[in-house]
């Protein structure tokens, strides 16, 4: 069983890191971050490319054996659904089994994805809280895992860099070098 984490990271932030962290270390297995093709309603101007993306979650999680980083999304057709994501990686790796790591946020709206009632044969579910997020009561979610809750977000992220504020600590060194070098996000 692999544990699978998705969304826009951009830029992955120590928020991420350390859910994904908390889950591997609670589900005893590794996680893979799943970084979506696209996020037109998310994206900010001059935001990062999904390879960018992809490429700062590679420095993100060198040298963590529990964590790493999954590609397919950004090789399937838009918009990046995530039970697309599954069948695609069903047809890759027959056999293996995911479970899908979700903040309590996401698992609000688990009711309006897209093709939803296809998700119990491609997925379990695992669930962390959120500040300001509950963990709804869904019959798909089959466990709630705990985790550290720290207020990082990539907007905040973003919005530092943008006025030229420290993102130290915010992201881990690699990433605070990789977007200076490149001048993303100003
Ligand atoms: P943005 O600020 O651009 O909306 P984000 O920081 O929320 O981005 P996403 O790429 O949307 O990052 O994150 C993917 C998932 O990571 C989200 O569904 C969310 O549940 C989780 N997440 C993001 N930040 C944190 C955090 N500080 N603590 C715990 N979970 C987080």
């Amino acid at each position: 069983m692999e544990v699978l984490f998705g969304g826009s990271f951009d830029p992955v932030h120590l928020g991420h890191l350390i859910v994904a962290e908390a889950a591997a270390e609670q589900l005893g297995t590794t996680v893979r971050f799943v970084p979506a093709r696209e996020q037109p309603f998310k994206r900010a101007a001059h935001g990062a490319t999904p390879e960018q993306r992809a490429e700062m979650l590679d420095l993100a999680v060198a040298g963590n054996p529990r964590l790493a980083v999954e590609r397919i999304e950004l090789t399937l057709p838009p918009p990046s659904y995530t039970v697309r994501t599954l069948q695609a990686l069903a047809r890759r790796e027959p056999g293996n089994r995911f479970t899908l790591l979700l903040g309590a946020d996401a698992a609000q709206e688990l009711s309006s994805w897209h093709e939803v009632e296809a998700l119990p044969g491609l997925a379990e579910l695992a669930v962390f809280a959120r500040p300001g997020a509950a963990v709804p009561c869904h019959p798909l979610i089959g466990r709630v895992l705990e985790v550290p809750s720290v207020g990082i977000s990539a907007t905040l992220v973003r919005e530092r860099v943008g006025r030229g504020r420290s993102i130290r600590y915010l992201v881990p060194d690699a990433v605070r070098d990789y977007i200076a070098a490149r001048g993303l996000y100003r």
